[in-house]
C-alpha cells in the first residue's frame, strides 16, 4: 500500500515514517488508546472532501477520553482542525479517505496510566471494498461480544478490538467473509466493527444500545434514512434463530458503510440476492455522504472550502 507524505503525531505534522510511540508508552503495552475511525468522501463537481459527521465523531472522541479518565483530554476543535490541515498538507484529491484520530497515554506506567496524552491522525486514500457493493457471507461467532462490565464496547478503545480480531480471523479461516456476534445474554450484539441490521417486511431492525454495541454513527444514520424512506424502525434484541426469518440483512459502519449480508452460517438471507430496502439505503447512504443530494447537509463538513472559511474568520 502506498503511504501518504504526513501524519500527525503529538499535535503536529510530522513525515509519515516519523509517526511513531515509543515502545514504554502505556499507549503500546496495554493498548491506552481511544480512536474515531472517519470517512471523508471526495464530490468531484464541487472539487471538495465531505468529512461525514465529523462533530458526532468528535464527541464520541471525548466520551472515550473522559470514560478512560485520560488527564488534559485532547479537545475536538483541535482534533477537527489538525485533521483539516492534514488532508490539506497531503493534497490528496479524487479518492474516498479513512482517517483515524487516536488519542494516547504517551507517558511509561502501568494499565493505570492516564497521561500524558497524545494526538496522532493518519488519513490514507481507500476507495470502496468490493464487499460493500457485492456483499458478505457471516458466521456467527463462537467468540462472545465483550460485556459491558467487562470491556465495554460503547468506548472506542483500541484493547476492545482484540474481541472482534478473534472472531474475523476464526471466520475467515473457516471461508467466510466476516463474524456477527452474540453477547453475554445470547442475543445479536453486532459485527467485529460494524453494526447489524435485518429487514422483516416494512420493518428495519437493529440491536438496542445496551446489546454491547458499540453507538454507531452510522447505525444512527441509518435508522434516520430508513424512517425517511417510509419504513419503520425497531431497537430490540434479535435471536439467534430469528436471523433465519429476516427477508433482508446488513452491516453497516464507517469502514464498511452499508454493506448488504447474503447469508448467515451457509443459509441464504431471504432468497441470498441483495434486497430490495438494503439496495435503496446503500444508495441514499453513497449520496449522503457524497453530496450528491442536498438533505443533511449539517452531516457534511467540506474540507478545503470548510478550511478556507476557517482562515478568514
Ligand atoms: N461497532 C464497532 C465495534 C465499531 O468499531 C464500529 C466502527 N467505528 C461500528 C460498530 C460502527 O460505528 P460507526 O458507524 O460510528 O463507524
Amino acid at each position: 500500500m502506498s503511504t501518504p507524505k504526513y501524519a500527525v503525531i503529538d499535535g503536529e505534522i510530522v513525515a509519515w515514517e516519523n509517526a511513531t510511540v515509543h515502545v514504554a508508552s502505556a499507549a503500546f503495552k496495554f493498548g491506552t488508546t481511544v480512536f474515531e475511525g472517519l470517512r471523508a468522501y471526495w464530490n468531484a463537481e464541487d472539487e471538495d472532501f465531505y468529512l461525514f459527521r465529523m462533530a458526532e465523531h468528535m464527541d464520541r472522541l471525548d466520551f472515550s477520553q473522559r470514560f478512560m479518565r485520560f488527564e488534559d483530554a485532547i479537545p475536538a476543535k483541535l482534533v477537527t482542525e489538525k485533521t483539516l490541515e492534514l488532508i490539506h498538507a497531503n493534497g490528496f484529491k479524487g479518492t474516498n479517505l479513512h482517517i483515524m484520530t487516536s488519542c494516547y497515554v504517551a507517558g511509561m506506567g502501568g494499565p493505570g496510566a492516564c497521561g500524558p496524552v497524545g494526538l496522532a491522525i493518519t488519513a490514507l486514500e481507500r476507495p470502496r471494498s468490493a464487499n460493500v457493493l457485492n456483499g458478505v457471507n457471516v458466521q456467527v461467532s463462537s467468540w462472545m461480544r465483550v460485556p459491558d462490565n467487562a470491556m465495554p464496547m460503547r468506548v472506542k478503545c483500541n484493547a476492545n478490538y482484540n474481541n472482534g480480531r478473534l472472531a474475523t480471523v476464526q471466520a475467515t479461516v473457516d471461508g467466510y467473509d466476516t463474524a456477527l456476534f452474540l453477547n453475554s445474554r445470547g442475543k445479536v450484539s453486532e459485527g467485529p466493527g460494524m453494526c447489524f441490521f435485518m429487514v422483516r417486511g416494512n420493518q428495519v431492525i437493529t440491536p438496542h444500545t445496551s446489546s454491547d454495541v458499540l453507538e454507531s454513527i452510522t447505525r444512527e444514520t441509518a435508522l434516520q434514512l430508513a424512517r425517511e424512506a417510509g419504513y419503520e424502525t425497531v431497537e430490540r434484541d434479535i435471536d439467534r434463530s430469528e436471523l433465519a426469518a429476516a427477508d433482508e440483512a446488513f452491516f453497516c459502519g464507517t469502514a464498511w458503510e452499508v454493506t448488504p449480508v447474503l447469508s448467515i452460517d451457509r443459509l441464504p438471507v431471504g432468497n441470498g440476492a441483495i434486497g430490495p430496502i438494503t439496495k435503496g439505503l446503500q444508495q441514499t447512504y453513497f449520496d449522503v455522504c457524497e453530496g450528491k443530494i442536498e438533505s443533511h447537509p449539517e452531516w457534511r463538513l467540506p474540507v478545503y472550502a470548510g478550511r478556507a472559511a476557517k482562515a478568514a474568520e
